[in-house]
C-alpha cells in the first residue's frame, strides 16, 4: 500500500501500540489516538507466551520485557482441594528452542511503558477520546471529545472491549457479561515471610480458579487473579474496590498452600469479566478492527492480549504487502479469524493447560512470518 496512506490507530493498548510500531517501521505515517491522559501502572499482571515474545523481538523490545518482567521457569496446574499437580510445563532452554521464545510474566504498566518505546516518539496523542467517525469517498473523519477533528485514509480500531470504532462498523451492542468476576491483587513477596511459591500456579476449583505468579525477575512482586461466578454486575465502573477478606471468602475451601498466599494479599480490586460472541466481520470500508474491539475473550487462557498483539503483527504485514486496504483486510481476516476463534472457544471452556495439553499450535506460531491465508 502507498506509504503516504494516513493511518489513524484508535487506542494505545497492547494491540494499538504494536500495530503502530510495525507500520511505522514499514514506512507509514501513523498516529495513535488514546483517550487516557497518560499511561498509569494499574494493578494487574499479564502472561506473554512464546508466540507473543517473537513479535516483541521484531519490535526490539523482547529483552526489555524479560529484564523488567520474569521468564517463568514453569507453569503448574493444581487441584483446589488435594493440591495434586494436574499438569506441569517446564520452561527451560529446550522449551524456548521448541516454542521459539520464553514464557514471560510482567506488570501491565511495565509492559505498556516498554511498548511505548516501540513506537515513534510523539506519535501517541493522549487525551483524544474518539466520539464519532464519518466516512466519505475520499477520507474518514475522526471526531474527538476534545473538539479535534482529523482526516485519515484508514482507521484501525484498537479501542478495546467497548470499542467506538466497532460500534460505527457493526452497530451498538454492549459486550456480554460472562457471569464471572475477577479479584485482582498485587503484593510484595516479602509479605510471604519466606514461604516459597512457584513462578506460576493455577489452582482449579469446580466453578472457580485462581492464578498466582511473580511479575518481576527479582521475584519481589506477586500477582493474584481469582475468578469466581457472579450472576450480575450492576456497576458502570471498570472495577470496584474489594478486600483480602472477600477474596479469602471466595476461596475459603481451597488448599492451605493457596490460603497462605491469600492471607497476605493487599490492594484487592474486583473486575467484571466481559466477552462477546464470535463475529467474523472485522472490517468494512476504511475501517479495520483488532484485539478486544473485535474479539474480547474471557481471560482464562491468558490469550486476549496475545491475540491482539498477533493481530497487530499480521495486519501490519497485510497493509504493507497489498495495494488496496480492502484486499489487505480480507487477507488479514482470513489469516486470523480461525485461530482467534479457537482461542475464544478454549477461553469459554476454560480448559487450557488444565491437564495434558497440546500447546505447540499456540506457542510455536510466529505471526511475523507464518504464511498468510488466501481469502476464500
Ligand atoms: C482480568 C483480566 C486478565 C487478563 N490476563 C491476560 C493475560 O494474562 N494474557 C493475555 O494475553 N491477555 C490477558 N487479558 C486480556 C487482555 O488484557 C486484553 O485482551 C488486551 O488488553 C486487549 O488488547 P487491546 O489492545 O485490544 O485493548 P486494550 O489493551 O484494552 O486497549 C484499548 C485502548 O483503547 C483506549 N480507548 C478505548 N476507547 C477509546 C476511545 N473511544 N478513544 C480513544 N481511545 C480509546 C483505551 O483507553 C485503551 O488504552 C486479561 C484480561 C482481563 C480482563
Amino acid at each position: 500500500m502507498d506509504r503516504k496512506t494516513r493511518i489513524a490507530v484508535v487506542g494505545a493498548g497492547l494491540g494499538g501500540m504494536t500495530v503502530a510500531g510495525f507500520l511505522q517501521r514499514a514506512g507509514f505515517a501513523v498516529t495513535v489516538y488514546e483517550q487516557a491522559p497518560a499511561f498509569s501502572r494499574i494493578g494487574a499482571g499479564i502472561i506473554l507466551s512464546a508466540n507473543v515474545m517473537k513479535v516483541l523481538r521484531r519490535l526490539g523490545i523482547e529483552q526489555m520485557v524479560i529484564e523488567k518482567g520474569i521468564k517463568a521457569d514453569s507453569y503448574i496446574s493444581r487441584a483446589w482441594d488435594t493440591g495434586e499437580t494436574m499438569y506441569k510445563i517446564e520452561f527451560d532452554s529446550a522449551s524456548e528452542a521448541r516454542f521459539g521464545g520464553a514464557y514471560a510474566n510482567i506488570h501491565r504498566g511495565d509492559l505498556h511503558a516498554i511498548l511505548e518505546k516501540g513506537v515513534a516518539p510523539g506519535s501517541i496523542a493522549f487525551n483524544h477520546r474518539l466520539i464519532a467517525l464519518d466516512e466519505s469517498r475520499d477520507a474518514i473523519r475522526l471526531v474527538f471529545e476534545n473538539g479535534l477533528k482529523v482526516d485519515a485514509d484508514i482507521v484501525v480500531g484498537a479501542d478495546g472491549v467497548n470499542s467506538k470504532v466497532r460500534e460505527y462498523l457493526l452497530g451498538p451492542e454492549p459486550p456480554r457479561f460472562s457471569e464471572f468476576v475477577a479479584h485482582r491483587a498485587i503484593f510484595p513477596t516479602e509479605a510471604l515471610r519466606g514461604i516459597k511459591i512457584p513462578d506460576c500456579t493455577k489452582w482449579w476449583g469446580p466453578d472457580r480458579h485462581i492464578l498466582v505468579y511473580f511479575m518481576t525477575s527479582k521475584r519481589d512482586e506477586v500477582y493474584v487473579i481469582g475468578v469466581v461466578p457472579r450472576p450480575t454486575w450492576d456497576s458502570d465502573e471498570a472495577s470496584l474496590p474489594s478486600s483480602r477478606e472477600a477474596l479469602i471468602k471466595d476461596f475459603a475451601n481451597f488448599h492451605p498452600d493457596l490460603l497462605r498466599v491469600l492471607a497476605v494479599t493487599t490492594d484487592v480490586t474486583l473486575w467484571p469479566v466481559y466477552d462477546r460472541e464470535r463475529v467474523d466481520r472485522w472490517s468494512g470500508g476504511r475501517i479495520v478492527l483488532l484485539g478486544d474491539s473485535c474479539h474480547p475473550m474471557r481471560p482464562f487462557m491468558a490469550a486476549g492480549g496475545a491475540m491482539a498483539i498477533e493481530d497487530a503483527a499480521v495486519l501490519s504485514r497485510c497493509l504493507a504487502e497489498f495495494d488496496e486496504p480492502a484486499e489487505a483486510y480480507r487477507w488479514y481476516e482470513a489469516t486470523r479469524i480461525d485461530r482467534v476463534g479457537d482461542a475464544q472457544r478454549i477461553s469459554i471452556e476454560n480448559s487450557w493447560m488444565r491437564g495434558p495439553t497440546d500447546t505447540d499450535w499456540f506457542y510455536c506460531y510466529d505471526p511475523c512470518v507464518a504464511p498468510l491465508t488466501r481469502p476464500a
